[in-house]
């Protein structure tokens, strides 16, 4: 198929890229660069540099069958702070990004969407039909855009996913996670271990879990590639499809830094902090209802494993 990736330079969009070259597809990349790294796209794709807000043009050169949307601001601190930019990037990139698509004669879609659409979950595993009460701008911003798919679909025809993903760690393709900013529990954890950060605070140690720290579902970037590309040919003209993305398992942070000891060996210093605002004590998905419905299964369950390639990737590209 002839798709375009919207954020094709970031982690999670780098490593679809490399997946739908390997199965064949014909990729460009759009991307303008703002977090992203142009020496992680992909050989195989074209990359032109445009945001979602200039995608119009391209679209119509490249007449896309489908499109991934990874393109957007992903910063939960930021987005509270910062708002306006999660409203015109994630919601008014994604609208022009529709509208594109439209004048081309592009329907099909698959969306990045996130845990952080439920907000704080009154039930533990999180299914799709949970209530969804962001609790901050960012998740806020991808609802608004899920709810955006449910009425291109309808009243368009469009051929929409939403891929709700939890908390994606790993590598794949020699492609990790590379954020300027850099908030997430792993990478950070690996960082005290090569000896670039001193120590990693653990944000609150008086949560009701079993070791006191939040729990997370950990899905390996491998796992959510292949949901991409299952997700690319699922809905029919007229469908908007929601499904969550985890691995079915939830780690705690302290389990988190017991695995990046174990598999790097080194030391890994902590100081327990405040609870970071907004952090519910538990996020697990229940991905149930893409299994059912395409089969997809996680193959890299293992938390040693996902850090394994997490680190082994850092490592070289240090
Ligand atoms: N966390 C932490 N210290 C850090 C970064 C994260 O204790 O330096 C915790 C955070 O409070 C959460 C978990 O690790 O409970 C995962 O956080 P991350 O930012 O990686 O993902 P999120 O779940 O917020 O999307």
């Amino acid at each position: 198929m002839r798709v375009l990736v919207a954020g094709g330079a970031g982690y999670i969009g780098s490593v679809v890229t490399a997946a739908l070259l390997a199965d064949g597809h014909e990729v460009t990349v759009l991307d303008d660069l703002s977090t992203g790294h142009a020496d992680a796209v992909p050989s195989g794709a074209t990359f032109v540099q445009a945001s979602l807000h200039d995608s119009a043009p391209v679209l119509a050169d490249v007449r896309p069958e489908a499109v991934l949307h990874f393109a957007a601001k992903s910063l939960v601190g930021e987005s509270q702070v910062k708002p306006e930019i999660y409203w015109d990037t994630n919601v008014a990139g994604s609208l022009a990004l529709l509208e594109a698509m439209r004048a081309a004669g592009c329907r099909r879609i698959v969306f990045s969407s996130t845990a952080a659409t439920y907000g704080e979950p009154a039930q533990v595993p999180i299914r799709e039909d949970a209530p969804t009460r962001p609790t901050n701008t960012y998740g806020a911003s991808k609802l608004a855009v899920d709810a955006m798919l449910t009425s291109y679909a309808t009243a368009y025809d469009f051929a929409a996913v939403s891929l709700r993903y939890f908390n994606v760690a790993g590598a794949a393709h020699g492609l990790g996670e590379r954020h300027t900013t850099e908030t997430h529990l792993i990478p950070i954890a690996l960082q005290v271990a090569a000896g670039t950060r001193e120590a990693i605070t653990v944000y609150g140690e008086d949560y009701p879990t079993p070791d006191g720290t939040c729990i997370r579902d950990y899905i390996h970037v491998s796992d959510l590639a292949d949901a991409h590309l299952l997700a690319l040919t699922a809905p029919a003209p007229g469908e908007h499809r929601v499904y969550n993305l985890g691995n079915g398992t939830g780690f705690s942070v302290q389990e988190v830094v017991d695995a990046v000891r174990e598999v790097t060996g080194h030391s890994v210093p902590v100081v327990v902090g405040q609870r970071r605002a907004g952090d519910p004590a538990q996020l697990v998905a229940s991905s149930e209802r893409i299994r059912s419905d395409l089969g997809w299964e996680p193959r890299h369950t293992d938390l040693a494993g996902i850090v394994r390639d997490a680190w082994e990737t850092a490592q070289k590209r240090a």
